[in-house]
């Protein structure tokens, strides 16, 4: 038998609903593939082998019984492995956040994104490494360790989902969730040479969730190609009564079918996205690409969002300010380990002071200083005004054009350590993904070419609210034509 994790998700998923192979066969070798990895790459913080293995011989039942009954398995996922960022709650499983204050915390119950997944037959691998509660770039802010990225182990495979990215890269798990609060799935996706999603806000439940920047944060998907990303979101997307601000609508049923045309689709090219200090190849191979798609038939115009440059600020505001109040509640009392001291504010002070790392601080510092009596309306209210103008070119964009189409990232992936002691150039590299999340629109990030080191380059689709589907067939075209998404990594 061939080495499964080599088969694409499109071959595997038929050849499991025949019986080509079992669900443990697959879940098998790509525990295989994690146990020569992983402790060279680091993309995984806690893993559940003996549970993936229940879950595929769970999946195996049902495959078997639907072969014979002539009945199709509930999900296209019924024992598809699929690794989780370790942000996101799951049930009787450590979920640490990236964080040593919750070393030790197991949740109770599930995130919604991860109670579909087990619904729909999934086998799940076990929990992926990230920055401390999402905030970084790079995974270098975990406080576990950095995750590695597999084309090059010296550089970073991006952040905050990297171990999710890298695992998808290395064929570690075949897909994997991850989280997007200001690019934390399309960057890593971009850095790893794979594809990934960032949903409308509110497209997909919150619930379970560790929250970071709660009006920001949405839960993705990573995989090898638009199609395979499809599948999860199809599954983890719809209308959750445990999460307020989750939009009504039904479950997404995304079907990408054959070769598709993209006549009559605008794409916008904004002009603020091609800017100084963008990598020149990210700039080539993202025109390149953009050319691709317009001789698929889709027609292309320039376009203006003029408050871009303001994005960076208003994220860096608004982000750390939200976290403060939702980093609160870490106090050494309800979870985690707890210093050893007597008095109640010495353990707040110590615990957080032990088990939080630099960034966590400072981003609580910042916040909470721009929400602090006196400053809140200079900072904070005024950082909400001008992200409703951010909001405001993207809708007028969207009476333009159909989708936007821009650069992940200023650059490829960077050298771990190459950011050093610089929080701010850090920041940079977030430019062009923080717009989406403060417009709450849709991004899918793939790949579309290389460096001269051989490092992955990506674009991102960015559409109105809600439409995924029109990122995904757009996407799935160009992948139908190029081999980027195919590259494999040395490792
Ligand atoms: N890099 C950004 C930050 O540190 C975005 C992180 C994210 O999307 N979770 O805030």
């Amino acid at each position: 038998m061939p080495d499964l994790t080599t088969l694409p998700l499109s071959d595997v998923i038929p050849a499991l609903q025949r019986g080509d192979f079992s669900a443990r066969e697959l879940t098998e070798a790509y525990l295989a593939r994690i146990d020569e990895l992983d402790s060279s790459l680091h993309t995984f913080l806690t893993l559940t082998p003996d549970l993936a293995l229940q879950l595929a011989d769970a999946a195996d039942k049902l495959l078997i019984e639907g072969r014979q009954t002539g009945t199709t398995p509930p999900s296209p996922l019924s024992g598809i492995p699929i690794a989780v960022k370790d942000v996101l709650a799951t049930r009787d499983i450590r979920t640490t956040a990236g964080s040593r204050i919750l070393e030790n915390f197991v949740p109770p119950y599930h995130a919604t994104a991860v109670e579909h997944l087990f619904e729909a037959g999934a086998v799940i691998l076990g929990k992926t490494n990230t920055d401390e509660f999402a905030m970084g770039s790079s995974t270098e802010n975990s406080g576990y360790g950095v995750t590695r990225n597999p084309w090059n182990t010296s550089r970073v495979p991006g952040g905050s989902s990297g171990g999710s990215a890298a695992a998808v890269a290395a064929r570690m798990a075949p897909l994997a969730l991850g989280t997007d609060t200001g690019g934390s799935v399309r960057q890593p996706a971009s850095f790893c040479g794979v594809t990934g999603l960032k949903p409308t806000y509110a497209r997909v439940s919150r619930y379970g969730l560790i929250a970071y920047g709660s009006s920001l944060d949405v839960v993705g998907a990573l995989g090898k190609s638009a199609a395979d990303v499809a599948t999860v979101f199809n599954v983890i997307a719809g209308h959750d009564f445990r999460d307020a601000t989750s939009a009504q609508l039904p479950k997404p049923e995304i079907q990408l079918n054959g070769a598709g045309s993209l006549k009559n689709l605008r794409i916008g090219i904004p002009q603020q996205y091609f800017i100084e200090g963008l990598q020149p190849e990210v700039e080539t191979a993202v025109r390149l690409a953009i050319d691709a798609l317009a001789s698929l038939g889709a027609e292309l115009q320039e376009i203006s969002l003029p408050h871009t440059e303001y994005a960076l600020p208003v994220y860096y505001l608004i982000a750390p300010a939200e976290a403060s109040a939702n980093l609160a509640r870490f106090d050494g009392v309800r979870y985690g380990p707890r210093a050893d001291v007597q008095a109640m504010w010495e353990v707040f002070r110590e615990t957080r002071g032990q088990c939080f790392g630099p960034e966590v601080k400072r981003r609580i510092m910042l916040g909470t200083y721009a929400l602090s009596a006196g400053y809140y309306d200079a900072y904070y209210g005024k950082a909400q005004k001008v992200r409703t103008l951010i909001r405001h070119d993207f809708e007028a964009a969207f009476e333009k054009v159909d989708l936007i189409a821009a650069p992940v990232a200023p650059t490829t992936a960077f050298e771990i350590g190459g950011h050093g002691d610089d929080p701010l150039s850090m920041y940079l590299e977030d430019i062009f993904t923080l717009p989406a999340n403060l417009a709450g629109v849709p991004g899918l990030a793939f790949p579309v070419g290389f460096d001269d080191q051989g490092l992955p380059i990506g674009m991102q689709l960015m559409g109105a609210h809600f439409q995924e589907d029109l990122l995904f067939q757009t996407a799935h075209a160009y992948q139908l034509v190029t081999n980027w998404h195919q590259q494999e990594p040395p490792c």
